[in-house]
């Protein structure tokens, strides 16, 4: 509790999960700031005891004067709630985890039948187009008056956790750091939320930018992104939206000062019909991975080709490369693009033939089956499959070694940043490997730029992106 009492505004103490313990044992707890919280099993809780017996302790609590706050649930009776109101401050909670988003009208007349100084909702939301209607009954609740705590459990809510300002939530909740886990599925840690999201300097006028895709939970941009911002002294945080409904997602964006967004898996093409302005790189890949605000216009670009050939170049400079691409998906279309650009050849071969057939017609290449591939015809190796990608580190997509003795291979995967395939390639001697991490930092840097005019050193993003994988690969490796 000591080392949080600087970080945070406020300590939920949740007495249902503490084992063993008296009152007295709360003293330490004196002038702190508190939330209590003691759940009942009939309430997602863990307090198996009756009603009378957990209101005797927090009437207790509130006689010795600990805590400003009480959590109390909204289907308690209204006598025992006024009573606590004489030792607290009441957040009337109301809680859902099966998925189901209740009606207004009963939502309403149930907070309005019960005294309290503040309300909380929090429910379990799978969908956007749900969330867009919690967000309707926050607005309500506003509307009548009423501060409130607004919580989305689950991946699809943790925007709204960090973006808790915007909304104009009373707290945000954060789990306990060193542990790993989150006290509720889709929270962030008191560390993270201060130190990446910066959350104590969010103010409603900063802009928001963010990644859209589903899902987004292990991806290393917020921790690029907000640190970008930060060093070059901009108002702005960046945050993870796993989202399901693009149509539902743009909704809430309109009412919110949104610079731009990175775009990945599955939005990169389904995002294009949204947009009012697409630029030429991105429409002739057919994907967007980088959505600008230009005024009121949104504009799709497409960052990847850049990040693809930058390292390449800066490696090995200007080169007429004859290139084996390993895989025909979004990312191989922007390697395609690239390569046709810079006036190189290349053949496609893919695990869905067809599909290397529509990347070859589209980009002026050769789309040659897995087994008729010639190792002769080509000097360097791309591969865009996701083989070999964290979690699944130990995978090894089928490439025969004589695709890689003697060539430049280059994995697009940069988690890690050494994959088997690349392992593979240095051992049976590749004249040299490259990561995707490079890839991934100019793609990052150039989308920055497009965003905000600055530039930045890709080496920089490198050295932050490693460091965030360190740390994650230490994390997984405790918990998986
Ligand atoms: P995608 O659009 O889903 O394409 C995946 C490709 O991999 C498809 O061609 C697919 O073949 C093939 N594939 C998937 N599973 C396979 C398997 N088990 N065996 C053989 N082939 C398989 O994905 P993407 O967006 O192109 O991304 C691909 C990889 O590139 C990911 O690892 C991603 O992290 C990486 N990437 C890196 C960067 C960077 O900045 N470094 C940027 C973008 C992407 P089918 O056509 O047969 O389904």
């Amino acid at each position: 509790m000591r080392a949080y009492e600087t970080r945070v505004d406020l300590l939920e103490v949740r007495l249902d999960w503490l084992r063993d313990w008296t009152v007295e044992d709360l003293e330490f707890l004196r002038d702190r700031p508190v939330l209590w919280t003691f759940r009942p099993v009939r309430q997602g809780g863990e307090f198996a005891g009756t009603d009378s017996e957990r209101f005797e302790v927090l009437r207790q609590i509130g006689r010795r004067r600990l805590g400003q706050w009480v959590d109390v649930e909204w289907d308690v009776w209204p006598p025992l709630i006024m009573e606590l109101r004489g030792y607290f401050k009441v957040l009337l909670s109301y809680h859902q985890y099966d998925g189901h988003l209740p009606p207004w009208p009963d939502l309403g007349e149930l907070f309005r039948a019960k005294p309290h100084d503040a309300v909380k909702i929090a429910l379990t939301l799978h969908r956007w187009a749900d969330i867009v209607r919690f967000l309707d009954i926050v607005e309500a609740c506003q509307a009548e008056g009423w501060d409130g705590v607004w919580v989305v459990m689950g991946p699809r809510g943790t925007w709204l956790r960090i973006l808790t300002p915007w909304f104009g939530g009373l707290w945000t909740y954060a789990s306990p750091e060193g542990t790993g886990r989150a006290t509720a599925d889709g929270q962030v840690s008191v560390e993270e939320l201060r130190q990446v999201y910066r959350y104590p300097e969010m103010a409603p006028d900063h802009r928001i930018y963010g990644l859209l895709g589903d899902p987004v939970a292990h991806s290393v941009s917020p921790y690029i992104h907000n640190r970008l911002f930060q060093e070059v002294g901009l108002a702005a945080h960046y945050v993870p939206f796993a989202v399901d409904d693009l149509e539902a997602f743009l909704r809430v964006m309109r009412v919110l000062p949104l610079g731009g967004l990175s775009v990945t898996v599955p939005h990169k093409i389904a995002i294009l019909r949204y947009l009012d302005d697409v630029e030429p790189a991105a429409r002739d890949i057919g994907a967007v991975n980088t959505v600008v605000r230009r005024e009121d216009r949104w504009v799709g670009a497409n960052t990847d080709w850049v990040g693809f050939w930058r390292p390449l170049v800066r490696r090995f400079g200007v080169r007429s490369w004859r290139a084996l691409i390993v895989g025909a998906g979004g990312a191989a279309h922007a390697v395609a693009y690239a390569l046709r650009r810079a006036g190189c050849s290349f053949a496609v071969t893919n695990r869905t033939h067809a599909k290397a057939e529509a990347l070859a017609r589209r980009f002026g290449g050769t789309a040659v089956p897995w087994d008729a591939v010639n190792p002769g015809a080509f000097d360097l190796l791309i591969h865009t499959t996701p083989l070999g990608m964290a979690p699944h580190i130990d995978s090894l997509p089928p490439i025969p070694d004589a695709w890689l003795v003697g060539k430049v291979v280059y994995d697009l995967i940069y988690n890690p940043p050494e994959t088997r395939l690349l392992r593979r390639a240095r051992a049976v001697g590749a004249r040299a490997v490259l990561s995707g991490l490079p890839m991934l930092a100019e793609q990052a840097a150039e989308q920055f730029r497009l965003w905000t005019l600055q530039t930045v050193r890709a080496d920089d993003i490198v050295a932050l992106a490693q460091a965030h994988l360190e740390r994650q690969s230490e994390t997984f490796n405790i918990f998986d």
